[in-house]
């Protein structure tokens, strides 16, 4: 699962470009990462612009945050990174930038309405926004920690997006979703009230979904109406955001934000998981027992 270096380089440089000129990092702003092992993270430096990056801009570090190597000082904000990292062995990249639009919502501490747009649903999901801290602290990295598990992007209150996903180009893609339904949202405001998907259709995008292969902490929640809830409500932070702006539908079954569902998810994808090894273990056998 582990990026090649030389094209985790290139990739990283690729997606600074485009997220400069997308304008969702001005000046220096932003920083990415992609993981090459376990314990070595290659990330951008502090201080350039990710319009500009080389390769050899970038440097190494471990998951402490112990600069390995680069001639150039690690971004001041690999913290952030490594919570990410060290919370999901799975991500192979993370982005973190200031998309204006996503950001705006950050700001006003407006919860992202679900059930809207279908790529959003497919994509990303539910999307929170984590409780404000001074940048570049560990207090700051931390305050991912209570969504990292069920969600792939997030905002940060009065400060911007992180994205994070198998593969940074997958990273960035999702920064891009996040920030053109924002974009659309405050658009569509300004026409007259936004008309939400109903359940079905909702729990049809989240069967595709699932044939896809992402992975939906609503499609292990049970008797929870799709839109009206919010995974990320209470019991999942001190924080918690609105819904003034854009107000969702009313709900029967109000099961959300339940402090077990994240334990519920994780278990559950887990066993999916040992099921889908077992299944294909039996089939590579079977197929070796008929030679
Ligand atoms: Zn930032």
């Amino acid at each position: 699962m582990f990026a090649n270096e030389w094209q985790a380089r290139k990739d990283i440089c690729e997606v600074g470009r485009r997220l400069y000129d997308k304008g969702f990092a001005a000046a220096n702003d932003g920083n990415i990462s992609v993981r090459l092992a376990p314990d070595r993270i290659l990330c951008t430096p502090t201080g350039v612009s990710k319009g500009f990056l080389k390769p050899d801009d970038l440097g190494i570090v471990d998951l402490e945050g112990k600069q390995i190597s680069g001639t150039k000082k690690r971004t001041s904000e690999i913290l952030l990174h490594l919570s990410v990292y060290k919370a999901r062995p799975d991500i192979g990249g993370v982005l973190h930038c200031h998309p204006p639009h996503a950001t705006a919502f950050a700001m006003v501490h407006e919860t992202i309405p679900k059930c809207v747009l279908p790529e959003v649903e497919v994509f990303l999901g539910e999307v929170p926004i984590a409780r404000y801290e001074t940048p570049g602290t560990q207090i700051f990295a931390d305050t991912v920690l209570p969504y990292v598990h069920n969600c792939n992007t997030m905002l940060l209150a009065n400060h911007g997006s992180v994205a994070f996903s198998q593969n940074i180009m997958t990273a960035y893609f999702n920064t891009e979703i996040i920030d053109a339904y924002c974009r659309m949202l405050i658009l569509a405001k300004q026409l007259g009230p936004v008309q939400y998907l109903n359940e079905k259709q909702v729990g049809e995008l989240l069967q595709f979904k699932k044939r896809l292969g992402i992975d939906d902490p609503r499609l292990h929640m049970e008797d929870c109406d799709l839109c009206g809830n919010s995974l990320f409500r209470e019991g999942y932070d001190a924080f918690t955001t609105k819904s003034a702006a854009f107000v969702p539908p009313q709900t029967e079954n109000s099961c959300a934000g339940k402090p077990g569902a994240k334990k519920e998810t994780e278990t559950a994808s887990s066993d999916d998981m040992e099921a889908l090894v077992q299944t294909i273990t039996a089939q590579v056998l079977a197929a070796l027992g008929q030679k």
